[in-house]
């Protein structure tokens, strides 16, 4: 079995398939290991762990767990599949491997501003998800940038925290849908800045201000702000399976619900690269577990 992907759900699935006897072979990626949690600092909503841990610990205490049992982890990039081929094929730059079973968990991107200094305050103030750090941001003063579903539905959860929530928008109208729109607008502890983006965020060891610009009279100024949530959509990883593996219509992958299985026997998918809906680490990790099973049962009957 290859699992692609090393987060919470390739990596649950490579805790499942190893005790299940499976040999899993584990492609973590050449860069980031470990996944979307490396990115972050205090994990508070993973079961568990009371006091909290820490992102790059959790995926520590996964990832050798999974070692632990037998996993075989290959810190590398998968570049090319054949997922059809009998057995599947998948190749990084130097090698080719071949597989009965593939587990597909590539996750998904947050779409960033790319500013230097949101990467450098990622964790401490600077986040993607109002589920995931909301709580973290009690009584202080939250901006929100983006201007569709998503962004409305952060920003109206982040009023249940923040002493005001401020929409920082690039035009002066919302893409997204009228009943969020709606929801928004009425709600007394949103404000909005039209015809904005956010060019930078200030802060030494926490955000303490964005810097914005206005897009119609070029003019600048500081927004004192305790956090920056950016909710301008994100990205699946699924450009390695395109054209192989079925996918909706913003690219993540199709799974035959409540199963993992996707159109092609022996190929399941799990975590971000499937869920537009939920992504937490959570929902990855019990759907790599799902798909482990899932997994395990198409191999007994196909051997
Ligand atoms: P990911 O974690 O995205 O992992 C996928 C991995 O696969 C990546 O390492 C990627 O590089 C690798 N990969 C992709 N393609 C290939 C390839 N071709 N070859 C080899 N490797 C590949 N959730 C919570 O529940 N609580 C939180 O507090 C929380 N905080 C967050 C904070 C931040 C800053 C972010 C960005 C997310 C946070 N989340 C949180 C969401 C959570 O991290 C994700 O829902 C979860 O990590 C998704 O897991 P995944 O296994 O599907 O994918």
């Amino acid at each position: 079995m290859i699992i692609i992907g090393s987060g919470p759900a390739g990596y649950t699935a490579a805790v499942y398939s190893a005790r299940a006897e499976l040999k899993p072979l584990v492609f973590e990626g050449s860069v980031t290991a470990g996944g979307a949690l490396m990115n972050t600092t205090d994990v508070e909503n993973f079961p568990g762990f009371p006091d909290g841990i820490m992102g790059p610990d959790l995926m520590d205490n996964l990832r050798k767990q999974a070692e632990r049992f037998g996993a075989e982890l290959v810190a590398d990039d998968v570049v090319e599949v054949d997922l059809e081929a009998n057995p599947k094929v998948v190749k990084t730059h130097s090698e080719t491997y071949y597989a009965k079973s593939v587990i597909l968990a590539m996750g998904s991107g947050y779409r960033e501003l790319g500013l230097d200094n949101e990467k450098r305050l990622s964790g401490h103030g600077v986040s993607w998800c109002a589920t995931c750090d909301g709580f973290f941001f009690r009584n202080k003063d939250i901006v929100v940038v983006g201007g569709g579903d998503t962004a409305m539905e952060e920003a109206t959860f982040l009023t249940r925290f923040g002493r005001m929530v401020t929409v920082v928008h690039r035009r002066d109208t919302l893409r997204a849908s009228k009943i969020m729109q709606d929801r928004a607008f009425a709600n007394e502890k949103i404000r909005f800045v039209w015809d904005s983006e956010v060019v930078d965020v200030l802060g030494d060891g926490k955000v303490e201000a964005v810097k914005l610009r206005n897009l119609k009279s070029g003019e600048e100024c500081e927004l004192a702000t305790d956090a920056l949530f950016i909710a301008i959509g994100h990205d699946p990883r699924t450009d390695l399976v395109k054209g192989q593996i079925d996918l909706d219509e913003n690219g993540y992958i199709k799974v035959a619900s409540p199963t993992t299985a996707t159109n092609i026997p022996g190929v399941f998918a799990a975590g971000d690269v499937v869920d537009h809906t939920y992504r937490q680490a959570i929902t990855a990790a019990g759907t790599g577990c799902a798909a482990s099973l899932d997994s395990e049962r198409w191999l007994a009957e196909n051997e």
